[in-house]
């Protein structure tokens, strides 16, 4: 069977590369390509910012009002909801995730863009009260100009979309280029851009690799926005890139998040939102909760559940809706998981559940729920990010001890904190450095919630009404009201 052929979207246009090239994209499951991408080079980066700019600057596009946007925006999101089965189907066949995830993300997706749909026409300055006598002084929000949107693998159109709604209902246009792995389901969705009836500019999809695709759009000059998701390393290149053009840079990176469980929690919940935490996605989250501390005192209660529930958890093919557990999205990934228990193991960990490659299942990239004890939070698997089913369990005794624990890492996105005194509750959320701290949940999103963390988690905030503020900036107006000689030039007044 000949498998489908995608080309990129420029200007409105499907097109090949100039480089004429294709390059598979893989199946997790089966380890076998399923389709082709269009191979993009530095010159269809160059057209697709050029494209987007002259969008920016065109009367169409820029002299639409803040209203019409918004109904452009919501009139996708609505598109989006029609297709959901369908896209989610793309997203497992090339990332490996769940079906069950996929639809259930997908489902709540146009959610974002009716957020940020409603947005649009409150987008406003401000009327300063000035200090200074017949001045009339007000700012108003403006777009950028052409943001490059660089997602990775795991969750492609959810991370695509917390950078793309906000950026167009401010008025700007856009660049997206997707991890190499997952192109197919950004390119379904582009049609639906389309359709919606978005000026041919304002969105470009360039299909290809970091090195050349992502690092010709990061230093590109008439990029003004870079809006990262992906590795530290990846990251590091862009923010280098973006000195380039000063262009105003966000990163959502990775992370090593503490997942708390203090003496009073209740134990089944506890172990559910660890589950959650780290197997949900096999652990390919970036707010994945891959260190559990458990207070001494319900340790073995938390563990007794975990592991009776983690060795039940069905692995197999995500397209299946009772499977629990898929593969990991690509070769690379799984050998980085079987390194790190490898490493696990050098570093005196004591393995307290699988540990391997599940039996009997076929080619596709599956590893096992594993669970490591530790006591000590300095090992590297304690304190470097997996990024797959891999947890480390380590024992507390008291409050001050867990935070410090919680706080002993580079990263700082996300926590979870399993605990029934509220005011223990608030207490550890403002101790702990990261992003985003849930209370007796794991994992929530919601479009009025901005995201993001500090440290090498990176910077910037993307979702809720902040995500506003990082796709424009003010302009300050000053109107002098008098009709008076302009006195003494030689002073600033
Ligand atoms: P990478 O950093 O390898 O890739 C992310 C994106 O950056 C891909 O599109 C990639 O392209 C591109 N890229 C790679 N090199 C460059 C470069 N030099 N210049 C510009 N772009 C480049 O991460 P992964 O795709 O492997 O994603 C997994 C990582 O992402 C995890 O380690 C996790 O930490 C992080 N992550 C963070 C999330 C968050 O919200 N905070 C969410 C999800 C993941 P290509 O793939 O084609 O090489």
């Amino acid at each position: 069977m000949k498998l489908k052929n995608y080309q990129m979207y420029i200007n409105g246009e499907w097109i090949d590369s100039v480089s004429g090239k294709y390059f598979p994209s893989y199946n997790p499951a089966t380890g076998e390509a399923w389709c082709y991408v269009a191979k993009g080079t530095a010159e269809d980066v160059d057209r697709a910012v050029k494209a987007a700019h002259d969008a920016f600057l065109s009367p169409e596009w820029s002299n639409m009002t803040y209203t019409e946007r918004g109904k452009l925006v919501r009139k996708l999101g609505e598109l989006i909801s029609d297709r959901v089965d369908e896209l989610a189907k793309f997203e497992t066949m090339d990332n490996g995730k769940l079906i069950r995830e996929m639809r259930g993300q997908l489902t709540y997706l146009p959610e974002f863009f009716y957020y940020y749909a409603g947005l649009a026409d409150k987008i406003h300055g401000e009327t300063l009260p000035i200090d200074k006598k017949d001045m009339f002084v007000f700012s108003s929000r403006e777009p950028l100009g052409v943001v490059a949107a660089i997602t990775p693998w795991n969750s492609p159109l959810y991370l695509t979309t917390l950078k793309l709604a906000p950026s167009l209902v401010a008025g700007n246009t856009i660049v997206i280029k997707p991890s190499e792995y997952t192109s197919a389901s950004l390119l379904e969705l582009v049609k639906l851009v389309e359709e919606a009836g978005f000026p041919p500019g304002v969105v470009n999809v360039v299909t290809g690799f970091g090195l050349p695709v992502g690092d010709t759009l990061t230093s590109h000059p008439l990029v003004s926005r870079i809006a990262f998701t992906g590795g530290t390393e990846s990251a590091r290149h862009v923010v280098r890139n973006s000195a380039e053009n000063f262009a105003k840079v966000s990163l959502e990176l990775g992370g090593k998040s503490p997942n708390i469980v203090f003496e009073d929690a209740d134990p089944d919940n506890a172990a559910m939102g660890i589950i959650a935490g780290i197997f949900g996605a096999s652990g390919q989250s970036c707010v994945a909760g891959s260190r559990a501390f458990l207070h001494v005192d319900i340790y073995d209660q938390v563990m007794d559940r975990l592991v009776d529930r983690v060795s039940k958890i069905k692995i197999g093919d995500p397209l299946l809706d009772e499977t629990e557990m898929g593969p990991v999205a690509t070769k690379a990934q799984l050998e980085r998981v079987e390194q790190y228990v490898t490493l696990g193991h050098e570093e005196g960990g004591k393995l307290i559940y699988g540990g391997k490659k599940p039996e009997q299942i076929g080619n596709g990239w599956y590893y096992e729920p594993t669970i490591f004890e530790h006591t000590d939070n300095k090992a590297r698997i304690t304190q470097e990010e997996i990024f797959g089913p891999v947890l480390s369990v380590i024992p507390f005794k008291d409050e001050q001890e867990v935070i410090e624990l919680a706080n002993s890492t580079n990263y700082g996105l996300a926590a979870g904190i399993w605990v029934k005194d509220v005011a223990r509750a608030h207490r550890v959320a403002k101790a702990i450095r990261a992003g985003i701290v849930w209370v007796n949940t794991y994992r929530s999103v919601s479009p009025v919630a901005p995201i993001g963390g500090s440290k090498l988690s990176g910077y910037g905030r993307e979702s809720g009404y902040e995500a506003i503020y990082e796709y424009t900036q003010t302009k300050t107006v000053w109107i002098n009201t008098s009709s008076e000689p302009i006195p003494d030039p030689f002073i600033m007044r």
